[in-house]
């Protein structure tokens, strides 16, 4: 008998029960004593005589004299008292929980939870409610259509009376003393049934950190693990490596070389790597891919770039093929239109090693692609892409080293929940002579006054990109909105002969590709799309960027959008169009047009989501903790992080007793490697 039971040991759990209540993530009595109750409720009292045989009832009373305590062996005991209620005396007994004897207290006023005896009027007790002086509260569970609040609350009574002898403590001791957190058994105790609300409080506190606590030595350990894999260790030529450095047509940043260098020590060692490349917009992370893949080439091994749109794996693969002009390197591209006879072509070069950069989509990962040596994957602008993805194409070789990249800026509740497993290395400088974007947030009505502008900006040889607006998930509807945008504004521009391109998501690729060329070579000069070119594309004479309904965008899009401009010399502008219905609204557009900064702008975002926005926080890729909350309990949760560090950085510290627990529960926790997806 253990807490990882199923929730079939419990009476009434049959097939359709079960069903709801997975459907809650609850299948074990481990997952259902820490299915926590979000708020608590008043609770009402019955009289005696309205109470039926075997009842599950609350009685209130006095207690009439002291309890008295028998204990039969190491964990049994018996604990009884008597209840005073009006004329009534009811004998109560509590089986196996000792502790509650001090909550006891006689002739003071008591609330208890139990089965009622009608026959024999007495009370097989199985919690203390209150004092009966505080509030009575009632523990309330977030619930489904499945299964009734009540039933909930009496699957956990039922949990915690047969069970609560089997919880045992899984922060070590000496952490939890030096914090002071409740025993885990107290905890669980008080977060379903407090005798108060400060109680409950307590409870919540130590529930937040040992949930904090789990997490951050699951990810302790994922990272030790992926230290001690065994990798592969690329012993690249440097000198060559030199010359194609020497050879860029810019010198890189110092931030530049300073992760370039960090990048191909791992390389060179012969671990697993596992690093994340995060640059704002516009700060050269392709310059350093492409150093790195240079560098697994040099070495005789194949690299793989995955980038999550066709439009940026192209531009990536000319952007390559110009880089490594008469180098002996053969790349290709690799997407989802790739015509079946290429495609037909390619995979045996690849799989006899003599295609050695290969670029692409998701269609990398795909069956029947298979590598000769793949030493390096390098995947662009990571987030578009889940774990399971990014697993796969590791799994592409033997453990590959992998290379995430990454625009968006990783405010520190990130970076130590759903990256802490990884390395990362920032690039915090932008190239020289780049001016920092203005941003103007302009109404509607105003709209007039912003082509003016934009004329201004094409009269002075420069273009602009016009992004429309984002009503709803449908790209039709988007499609719709931009076509109109373009028709607007291809009127608007032709008595001055300036041309306007249009871009959406529903063109073929090889039409986006023709239009985006188009677009480089300043045959338009200006670009009326969807959100299509929100990543990564690169066009340096385009200084406007001017966006409709900005108030529908996240501020993590409309800061990567704003990026797309002020990628030369040339001051760059950004013109957010919106009207905003609310507060929030209003708060967004402020942030933009206060700050360029991208670490300022996740963090912002992460805030204002607030933490009530479930939806929001799944898109912002944190995980899914049950009490605690990650903006929050920032403090907490870093706490948690050195805790769980200089555990697992002392040695043998999975041998002792102390620890036993935890690591029995970690070893569980890994089979079932809930917390990644
Ligand atoms: P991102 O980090 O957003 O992916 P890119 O790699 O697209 O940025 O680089 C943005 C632009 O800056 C590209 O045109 C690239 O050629 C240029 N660039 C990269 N590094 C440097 C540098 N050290 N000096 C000048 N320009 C650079
Ligand atoms: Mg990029």
């Amino acid at each position: 008998m253990g807490l990882s039971d199923s929730v079939t040991v419990l009476p009434g759990v049959g097939p359709k029960r079960v069903a709801a209540l997975a459907d809650l993530g609850i299948t074990t009595i481990e997952s259902l004593l820490t299915y926590y109750p979000f708020r608590y409720e008043d609770l009402r009292v019955k009289a005696l005589n309205e109470i039926g045989d075997q009842e599950q009832v609350t009685l209130k009373g006095i207690v009439a004299a002291p309890p008295t305590l028998s204990r039969f062996g190491r964990k049994k005991s018996r604990l009884n008292f008597r209840l005073l209620i009006g004329q009534d005396v009811v004998p109560v007994t509590f089986f196996n929980q000792p502790w509650l004897k001090k909550s006891i207290e006689v002739e003071s006023p008591i609330m208890v939870y139990g089965r009622f005896d009608a026959n024999r009027k007495q009370l097989n007790g199985m919690k203390i409610l209150s004092s009966g002086k505080a509030d009575p509260m009632a523990s309330v569970y977030p619930s489904n259509q499945g299964i009734r609040q009540k039933t909930i609350q009496q699957l956990v009574v039922a949990a915690w009376d047969k069970y609560h002898t089997e919880i045992h403590d899984l922060v070590p001791i000496a952490i939890k003393t030096h914090y002071r957190l409740l025993d885990r058994a107290q905890m669980i105790h008080d977060m379903h049934f407090p005798k108060d609300l400060k109680a409950a409080k307590a409870a919540r506190r130590s529930a937040k950190f040992e949930e904090f606590f789990r997490f951050q030595m699951q990810l302790q350990l994922l990272k030790r693990r992926d230290e001690t894999q065994a990798g592969i260790a690329i012993d690249y030529d440097n000198q060559r490596l030199k010359r194609f450095v020497q050879a860029l047509p810019y010198e890189l940043t110092a931030a530049q070389k300073r992760v370039v260098n960090e990048i191909c020590a791992d390389l060179k060692r012969p671990i697993h790597m596992n690093r994340l490349l995060q640059g704002d917009v516009g700060s050269g992370k392709t310059v350093v891919a492409a150093i790195c893949m240079y560098a697994a080439i040099t070495g005789g091994y194949q690299a793989a770039l995955m980038a999550p749109t066709e439009i940026l794996a192209e531009q990536h693969a000319n952007n390559l093929q110009a880089l490594f002009e008469g180098l002996p390197v053969n790349i290709v591209l690799l997407t989802g239109s790739t015509k079946p006879a290429v495609r037909k072509e390619i995979l045996p070069r690849l799989a006899s090693g003599e295609i050695n950069l290969i670029i692409g989509t998701h269609a990398l990962i795909q069956e029947g692609v298979d590598y000769h040596r793949l030493g390096l994957v390098v995947i662009d602008e990571q987030h578009r892409f889940g774990v399971a993805q990014r697993q796969a194409l590791r799994q592409k070789g033997a453990n590959p080293d992998v290379l995430a990249m990454t625009a968006t800026p990783i405010p520190r509740t990130l970076a130590i929940t759903s990256y802490g497993e990884m390395d990362i290395s920032v690039i915090d400088e932008l190239p020289a002579g780049r001016k920092p974007i203005t941003t103007h947030w302009i109404k509607n009505a105003q709209i007039d006054s912003a082509i003016q502008f934009v004329l201004r900006e094409l009269a002075a040889g420069h273009q602009a990109y016009v992004v429309t607006p984002l009503i709803e998930e449908s790209e039709a509807v988007d499609m719709k909105n931009a076509q109109a945008i373009y028709e607007r504004f291809s009127a608007y521009f032709a008595p001055q002969h300036y041309q306007v391109g249009l871009l959406h998501g529903r063109m073929k690729n090889d039409e986006k590709e023709a239009v985006m060329q188009a677009f480089k070579e300043n045959q338009y000069q200006v670009l009326v799309a969807t959100t299509v070119i929100e990543v990564g594309v690169d066009v340096k004479n385009a200084t406007v960027m001017m966006i409709y309904d900005a108030d529908h965008f996240g501020l993590a899009q409309l800061h990567q959008l704003r990026g797309r401009v002020g990628r030369s010399d040339q001051q760059s502008y950004c013109i957010l169009i919106a009207d905003p219905k609310n507060k929030n609204g209003v708060d967004r557009m402020r942030v933009m047009t206060e700050t360029n900064d991208g670490f300022v702008v996740s963090q912002k975002d992460l805030e204002l989501r607030g933490s009530g926005d479930v939806l929001g926080k799944k898109q912002s890729g944190l995980p899914d903790f049950k009490v605690g909350d990650p903006i929050a309990d920032l403090t907490m949760l870093s706490v948690a992080q050195d805790e769980a560090k200089k555990l697992t950085s002392t040695p043998g510290w999975q041998d002792q007793p102390d620890n036993a627990n935890l690591v029995s529960y970690l070893k569980q926790a890994e089979e079932h490697a809930y917390m990644f997806d």
